[in-house]
């Protein structure tokens, strides 16, 4: 006999750049009831790029709620308690597909990715009349790293993309768009939509009327009938066509970092949270301004839940490569078995003896915007081991964030007293402290660190014609989970950052 569970449920798909994941939570007794991740491959087919396969990244998310189902029929709950679905996604990445045949075009082109570095070059010679035209608009800078341009390399080089656009069956989407169309049904009846957090990535998106953009696609020559229907975060997209939760509602749709400022709940202007994965993200809620950055920060859309509610806005700092380097130390170099061994080598030490690590693998994001970057390690000596380098590579995320804090510190003029941090990589109790010394402030992780799988459900279970839970309830309200106070002098974390800024400006200038 199936247990009874108090309420109905709602299921969570996070679909980062390193792996997938579905969730399963009790939002009204605030319980996370299962989940099941798998790992992703990423493909670096050559230098500065790095593409994922759409057909891999959609199985892996079926397999995430296949296998979640088995685990909740386990622990002897009834499937049929999970009545809404929310979908959070890595941002940017793009995808072109054939709606005749449901087929990639072409790999997706991860946000990472640097082969659009001539693209952007070209498109910044012809920026009409000021050159704030395309940040007044979309809050972002002419990078690599937003879709447009990705979009835009596709259609100058891939064959295939181009016919398909000629013939009119091509459609472009970030991850959500390409998994919510093929959960709900794909050729046979997928509905092409996006919300507003996901369409501010794209470079296309006014953030100012919430609609796509003609002079923007124009300036990026891409045709408006590709894009897919933009909705708000929070209600019914479609139902999902197939497997065993079929038929169950998706109601929610949200860019992971917006999931995880709304999973921290940040609601309040002035909040701020940092979420560590592949990359570091902090974001800032600005309420209903767009506030424009001085500081090399991204204006952007942090929410919008429900059709008829209120836009809210987010200054957002982006690190490209946060976890990305432990990868990198583990597979590239070969100095770790595991992620989490790199906590044992930087304890051994304690200390990075002098030794800087810039990981400017996709040049520099905020607050520099620098694609001419690479990476460095520098300050080696003779004695320079193994657990210096990893305890450098620990340090070097917690310096970047600090650049990102500052900035935005001066954006907003309010020093924070705090931050509130969360992601896979907050397990790591030396980055946690670290963080707190480098930042000179106490670092606070939540009791729920599956924020961003939590702020989907929540934008899933709120939505219209759902009513499963409200944001009236303040049931979810972060208790706190841990905090990491400073340990060490300010004047030292000072001397610490002037030297990691010192060897950042060695990193710059590498490729031109
Ligand atoms: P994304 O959401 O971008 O897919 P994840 O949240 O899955 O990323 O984070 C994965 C990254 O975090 C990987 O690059 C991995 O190397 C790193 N990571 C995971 N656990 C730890 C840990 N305990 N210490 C340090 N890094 C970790």
């Amino acid at each position: 006999r199936k247990k009874a569970v108090e309420g109905p449920l709602v299921g969570a798909v996070v679909q980062g750049t390193g792996s997938s994941s579905f969730l399963v939570f009790n939002l009204k007794t605030a319980e996370l009831l299962t989940r099941y991740q798998v790992e992703l491959t990423q493909d670096f087919p050559q230098e500065g790029w790095v593409e994922q396969d759409p057909k891999e990244i959609l199985q892996s998310v079926y397999e995430c709620i296949e296998r979640t189902c088995e685990k909740l029929d386990e622990l002897n709950i009834d499937i049929s308690n999970i009545k809404a679905i929310g979908v959070s996604n890595q941002r940017e990445t793009t995808i072109v597909w054939d709606k005749l045949t449901g087929e990639p075009l072409y790999n997706a082109v991860v946000w990472l990715d640097l082969r659009t570095q001539a693209t952007v070059e070209k498109l910044s010679k012809k920026i009409p009349g000021n050159s704030n035209f395309v940040k007044s608009k979309t809050g972002l800078p002419l990078s690599t790293y937003f879709s447009a341009v990705k979009l835009r390399w596709m259609l100058d080089n891939v064959r295939k993309v181009q016919k398909a656009v000629e013939d009119g069956r091509a459609l472009f989407g970030t991850i959500d768009s390409w998994l919510i169309w093929s959960l709900t049904g794909g050729v046979n009846g997928g509905v092409h939509y996006t919300d507003v957090t996901n369409a501010s990535r794209t470079m296309l998106f006014n953030i100012h009327s919430l609609e796509w953009d003609k002079d923007l696609c124009d300036f990026f020559e891409i045709p408006m009938d590709i894009l897919p229907k933009v909705l708000s975060s929070s209600e019914i997209y479609g139902q999902m066509k197939s497997g065993s939760l079929e038929g169950v509602l998706i109601s929610g749709c949200l860019g992971d970092q917006s999931a995880a400022l709304i999973g921290q709940m940040c609601f309040q202007e002035g909040q701020a949270k940092n979420t560590y994965g592949t990359g570091c993200f902090l974001l800032c809620n600005t309420g209903r301004k767009c506030v424009f950055s001085e500081h090399g920060l991204l204006t952007t859309v942090a929410y919008k839940l429900g059709k008829n509610k209120p836009v809210v806005y987010a200054l957002e700092g982006s690190v490209a490569i946060a976890g990305a380097v432990v990868h990198w130390l583990k597979d590239n170099l070969g100095i770790l078995e595991t992620p989490e061994e790199i906590e044992t080598l930087a304890k051994e030490v304690g200390t990075s003896y002098g030794c800087y690590f810039i990981p400017a693998f996709s040049g520099l994001y905020a607050p520099y915007w620098e694609p001419s970057a690479r990476g460095i390690i520098c300050g080696l000596t003779q004695f320079t081991n193994k657990c210096h380098i990893a305890f450098a590579a620990l340090e070097a995320i917690c310096f970047q964030t600090r650049e990102i804090l500052d900035a935005m510190n001066r954006d907003c003029g309010i020093p924070f007293n705090q931050l509130q941090v969360d992601g896979i990589m907050t397990n790591n109790k030396i980055l946690m402290q670290l963080q707190a010394d480098i930042l000179h402030i106490p670092v606070v992780k939540p009791s729920i660190t599956e924020t961003t799988a939590l702020g989907v459900a929540m934008a899933a279970g709120s939505a219209e014609g759902v009513g499963i839970w409200s944001f009236e309830n303040d049931n979810l309200s972060n208790i706190m989970g841990e905090r990491f106070e400073p340990q060490i002098k300010a004047t030292e974390s000072e001397i610490r950052y002037v030297t990691w800024k010192k060897a950042v400006m060695k990193s710059m200038g590498w490729v031109t």
